[in-house]
């Protein structure tokens, strides 16, 4: 604890949970909040949740959950390096995905197109519900009842509508100020985790190809460099050699970039941090390489027509799904209806945006194919 820099988050100076608790014993507030994530059933359901690919689709690719965990293991490294709270970093980031819906991008899209007139659906503020309200598993409380300094985490964007509605931890969106350095860190490690496993997926499933990525300055460096250590053992050893030389660069370049910029700053509190500019970034040099690769990502990737053809059929269960139960709550399983009673379609989206990929094949077949129960 007496190693944590001046500009890190300290537990012992968090500014609160929203339910009073008394303080933890054997470990401090922000052990505490990851020890909840990891115990709370949504953090579960990510194994289920696409990253890309849909779960079925092959068992090595990346699900969100080992997604969360490589997340949680870049930021880590980070954090330590420049002296911030290690616990913080880890527990956003495990945390960070927790609202995502069934089948990724996809499924967030058509919920939110489903949702439009009743607030939309944003994917972050999602995570934030699941912690605060939706997770039910203590006597005292709605949610999780996490630490403000791991809510503002795991709220990464908002808009200013909804930002105004959330009382404190929406503030920053609409004063433009920053959050902590653990949450910016946690950010980028998102960023760092996913433009690189998606590579490693990519090219595992055939949808984009050695030759296509040498177009890619940042993959064609390391690339050539393990060619030519390792020149016979293959494709798939030089692409994890790959990989792994990547990531290295990214996280070394972020950890020098970003440690000038705080040691330029010299930001003696968190506070001081919320105002100052962002001080989590890469260099403009790496910056510009992890551009391209995200661009090409996109374009080869996201965009290839297997990839849209799967996300098209999912886009068609969640929007199937909520239509249905929008003309008839009866169909909700009971604890669900009874949430509807309230607010019918929040209630609907938080059932869909709560189901993994399977479940969700599951439940629309049960909706809408006669011969299933
Ligand atoms: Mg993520």
């Amino acid at each position: 604890m007496d190693s944590l820099a001046p500009w890190a988050a300290d537990p012992r100076r968090s500014r609160g949970r929203l339910h009073l608790e008394a303080p933890p014993e054997g470990r401090d507030e922000f052990q505490r909040d990851r020890d909840r994530i990891v115990h709370c059933g949504a953090f579960r359901r990510l194994e289920y949740k696409t990253q890309v690919f849909v779960n079925h689709e092959g068992d090595l690719f990346r699900t969100r959950l080992t997604h969360s965990i490589e997340v949680a293991q870049i930021a880590r490294t980070i954090a330590r390096r420049l002296r911030l709270n290690e616990d913080l970093t880890e527990a956003i980031s495990l945390a960070h995905d927790l609202g995502h819906t069934p089948f990724g991008h996809a499924g967030q899209d058509a919920l939110n197109r489903c949702m439009q007139p009743w607030g939309g659906f944003e994917h972050n503020l999602q995570s934030l519900r699941v912690v605060d309200s939706l997770e039910q598993r203590y006597g005292a409380y709605d949610g999780l009842n996490l630490c403000f300094e791991t809510r503002e985490g795991v709220l990464k964007h908002c808009s200013p509508a909804n930002a105004a509605r959330l009382g404190e931890v929406g503030r920053r969106f609409l004063e433009q100020t920053r959050p902590s350095l653990e949450a910016q860190l946690a950010n980028v490690a998102d960023e760092i985790a996913y433009v690189n496993h998606d590579v490693d997926d990519g090219i595992r499933s055939g949808l984009i190809t050695v030759p296509q990525l040498m177009s890619v300055a940042l993959f064609a460096r390391h690339h050539q460099e393990a060619a030519t250590r390792y020149p016979g053992v293959g494709e798939r050893r030089q692409v994890y050699e790959t990989i792994r030389r990547m990531i290295n660069t990214l996280v070394l370049d972020l950890i020098d970039s970003s440690g000038a910029a705080i040691a330029e700053r010299s930001p003696g509190s968190v506070d001081e941090v919320r105002a100052a500019p962002t001080l989590i970034a890469f260099s403009p040099a790496v910056e510009q390489h992890k551009r391209q690769l995200k661009q090409f990502l996109f374009e080869n990737l996201y965009r290839h027509y297997r990839v849209v053809r799967m996300t098209a059929k999912a886009a068609r269960i969640v929007s199937d799904l909520f239509e249905a139960f929008v003309a008839d709550p009866r169909l909700l399983p009971s604890e669900h209806r009874r949430n509807a009673e309230d607010d019918r379609h929040r209630a609907i989206a938080d059932y869909i945006a709560g189901m993994t990929d399977r479940y969700a094949i599951k439940e629309h077949r049960r909706l809408f194919s006669v011969d299933e129960v």
